[in-house]
């Protein structure tokens, strides 16, 4: 196994002084040098291909005793020097002081092919940051991170990625809905991998602490290696920084809204500097549109990280680091020009993204009102989005009185779509079929675009519960079959067709389908 391993942050940055492994809290360093755990008996389970490749990796290299070592945390490799992170971050709208990486590990960094990853194990042990938690990660949210983030790729969601899923043969003792319920878990080892895992917090904290000097040091790297077209760190640059990572964020929670992803916990530790999806605790995929939903138990009372309001959560987020900033800029008014944009570019890009969603290349003065009365229909009953926007490309402009059975497999109670509600998703395709009149493109040309916006697969609450509980049983084979379906998700792949069905009945209300904590 060779990799070309790299050291820049630590290289760059300044360490904790303290080399135990003992929690605390962490001035003026970004980070903390730190050793995984030895584990029982690590079992590797799947690893990435493409990410493999992306690192120079082969899949020999992936079935070798080295890979598992490394990626389990069992072999340092030479020369390198594994560390936890130090940051802090706003945990459902209050500041919850220092968090850090409690139960990662950086490894080190691999240059290959122009391009810069960070590796990092989630679940391979405590550190100076785990505060009360044992660092340690369990069989059923392992399995969820993997699969759901290389699907995000596949997606074109930006995201960090998984190189590997391992088991560690030790147990984990779990109160999974915080009910007083623990019990052992098997315990797993993901290691995933980003340009760089430095998220919002990173940077708060040290605003926090009025450490201006290292705060400066940070967001001058960052520019440096992951900003380095903006120029040279200046007042300017750390204004045309702050836009950056604005646009960035916004894209990705677009993206999000497109596919109908729910994070569950936009928290501004889990918000990457680099606009990437990271850290797949509670997330759930849509299944009824619904703007009021959530998968994450934690959140059900407020609600704060429901589907409808990631966009507005981004700007609270980008808001707080805006704050953090503030004391290298020196200057509210451009920040807050920008945090004013981002309110536009929302509700442009917004349109911009349903307008594809249904297929329209020119942009209509009316074609948000025909939005939103579609959007006010599809809450009227319980609508599955992913299948109703991929079967909305078999409409035929031709046979608008037709449209409602085009779609109707996305219903859950079709017997509810009746009278008024019947009435207004006939006027509704009838006025979409007026509307698509006004494009240039044929029936058939739109279905290909639309296909190519709308996924036919994505990782149902269901299907990774039923991968979760194979995989407890020791069968593993779900698991690769649902990673490689997740590959091409906008294709048809027929062989895969019963993955596009609405979420069966049984998982309505099951624990793991509908309903997860941050117990992970
Ligand atoms: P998150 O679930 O990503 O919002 O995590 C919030 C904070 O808790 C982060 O600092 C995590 O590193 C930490 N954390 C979560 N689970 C554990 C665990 N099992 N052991 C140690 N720290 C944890
Ligand atoms: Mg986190």
């Amino acid at each position: 196994m060779k990799l070309n391993i790299k050291d820049k942050f630590t290289a760059a940055l300044p360490a904790d002084p303290i080399l135990e492994n003992t929690r605390r809290q962490v001035s003026k360093a970004c980070f903390s040098y730190v050793l995984p755990k030895q584990t029982a008996k690590p079992e590797l389970l799947h690893a990435s291909p493409e990410m493999l490749k992306n690192l120079g990796l082969s899949e020999a290299d992936s079935k070798s005793e080295a890979f598992l070592n490394v990626f389990t945390g069992n072999k340092v490799l030479n020369d390198t020097t594994p560390y936890a992170m130090c940051y802090g971050g706003h945990q459902f709208g209050n500041w919850a002081g220092q968090l850090g990486d409690g139960r990662a590990i950086n490894l080190f960094e691999v240059e290959h092919d122009t391009k810069n990853w960070a590796l990092q194990l989630k679940g391979a042990g405590e550190t100076p940051y785990s505060r009360t938690a044992d660092g340690l990660a369990v069989l059923r949210s392992s399995i969820r991170e993997y699969l759901c983030s290389e699907a995000m790729h596949h997606l074109g969601v930006p995201t960090t990625r998984a190189l590997s899923l391992a088991l560690s043969g030790d147990r984990v003792l779990r109160d999974m809905m915080y009910d007083g319920n623990s019990a052992y878990e098997k315990g797993a080892i993901v290691c995933r991998t980003a340009e760089s895992f430095l998220r919002f917090g990173n940077y708060q904290i040290f605003a926090a602490r009025q450490d201006n000097e290292t705060l400066k040091t940070l967001v001058d790297y960052t520019i440096k290696h992951h900003f380095s077209h903006l120029g040279e760190p200046s007042k300017t640059t750390y204004i045309k920084f702050f836009k950056e990572v604005s646009n960035r964020t916004l894209d990705m929670i677009i993206h999000w809204q497109r596919v109908g992803f729910v994070h569950g916990v936009m928290n501004t530790d889990n918000m990457s500097i680099l606009g990437l999806t990271i850290d797949y605790g509670p997330y759930g995929w849509l299944e009824g549109y619904e703007y009021g939903w959530t998968p994450n138990t934690t959140d059900r009372q407020h609600k704060r990280y429901r589907y409808g309001n990631q966009p507005n959560i981004g700007l609270w987020n980008l808001l707080q680091l805006a704050n953090a900033i503030y004391p290298l800029v020196e200057d509210a008014e451009p920040l807050e020009a920008i945090l004013n944009q981002y309110k536009t570019d929302f509700d442009k890009k917004l349109l911009n993204m349903m307008r594809s969603k249904l297929g329209f290349q020119i942009e209509d003065e009316n074609d948000q009102k025909l939005i939103h009365e579609l959007e006010d229909i599809l809450h009227q009953t319980e609508t599955d989005m992913t299948i109703f926007f991929r079967n909305l490309s078999d409409f035929k402009i031709e046979n608008a009185s037709e449209g409602l059975g085009v779609i109707h497999d996305a219903f859950y109670k079709s017997d509810e779509v009746v009278g008024n509600i019947e009435k207004r998703w006939n006027d509704w395709f009838q006025n979409y079929a007026e509307r698509l009149k006004k494009e240039t493109i044929s029936d058939e040309e739109r279905k290909e675009g639309m296909n190519t916006v709308n996924p036919k697969y994505v990782l149902r609450n269901y299907m990774a519960q039923l991968a979760i509980d194979d995989a407890d049983k020791g069968d593993y084979k779900l698991i690769d079959e649902l990673f490689k379906m997740l590959k091409k998700p906008y294709d048809e792949q027929p062989e895969y067709q019963k993955w596009f069905a609405k979420r069966p009945d049984w998982a309505r209300h099951k624990v793991g389908c509908s309903m997860l904590s941050c117990s992970s």
